[in-house]
């Protein structure tokens, strides 16, 4: 038993050590299913693990803060972040503003051995797998489309038209799921941020 324990602590380390592990983990899926809250989650209760914040072109909304919630830059700033060669990624999400990864601390975490983690849209999922292919992408799924619906539209920051373009861009959305390592589904907040926690843990196996 003893010996068995020690050699699947080895084989652990090694794959860690060959980047074979779950290190960088993209977590993606349809708008509103709830990827910042189960990002938030992890950040508040996984200290473990590093929460990449995007570069944003939007406004910040009421409570959100600079260096946490995003980094809010204008346009000028952005073009010179992706000029300068510091974004891992980049996308325009819903036709509306731009959104990109700053490659430093992505890199230094790696190096430094510590999980990462990306929200960000399905674009940038792609576009992450592209650079970096040992990346585990996770596809956020909603219990149902009808509560992906009421999640849209309780949480009231879009208008009503905003909420039907995001809807058809749903949809499309839900499509990607093929292209993704693993899927959680989004019932309980907790429950998938530890699934996605757990994923980061344990070796990596693809479907
Ligand atoms: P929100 O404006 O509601 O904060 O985010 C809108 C969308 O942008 C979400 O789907 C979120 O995942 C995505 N997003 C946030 N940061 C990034 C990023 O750095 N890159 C990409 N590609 N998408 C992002």
């Amino acid at each position: 038993h003893q010996r068995r324990r020690l050699r699947g602590f080895l084989i652990d380390r090694l794959a860690a050590q060959r980047g074979a592990s779950n290190r960088l983990v993209v977590l993606a899926g349809p708008t509103a299913v709830g990827k910042g809250t189960v990002a938030a989650h992890i950040r508040d209760n996984h200290p473990g693990v590093a929460l990449s914040v995007s570069a944003t072109t939007r406004a910040p909304r009421p409570g959100e803060v600079e260096g946490v919630s995003y980094y809010f830059v204008d346009d000028a700033e952005f073009d010179r972040m992706i000029e300068a060669g510091e974004l891992l990624e980049h996308a325009t999400v819903h036709n509306a503003h731009r959104y990109g990864t700053p490659r430093e601390p992505v890199e230094t975490a790696l190096a430094d051995g510590n999980s990462v983690l990306l929200e960000i849209d399905i674009q940038g999922a792609r576009a992450v797998r592209r650079e970096m292919p040992e990346a585990t992408l996770v596809f956020l799924q909603p219990p149902s489309w009808e509560e992906l619906v009421r999640r849209l539209v309780g949480r009231g920051t879009e208008d009503n038209a905003e909420q039907q373009r995001r809807l058809a861009t749903a949809k499309v959305e839900l499509a990607a799921v093929d292209e993704f390592d693993h899927e959680v589904v989004n019932g309980d907040v907790g429950a998938a941020a530890q699934e996605v926690v757990d994923l980061m843990q344990t070796r990596k196996a693809r479907r």
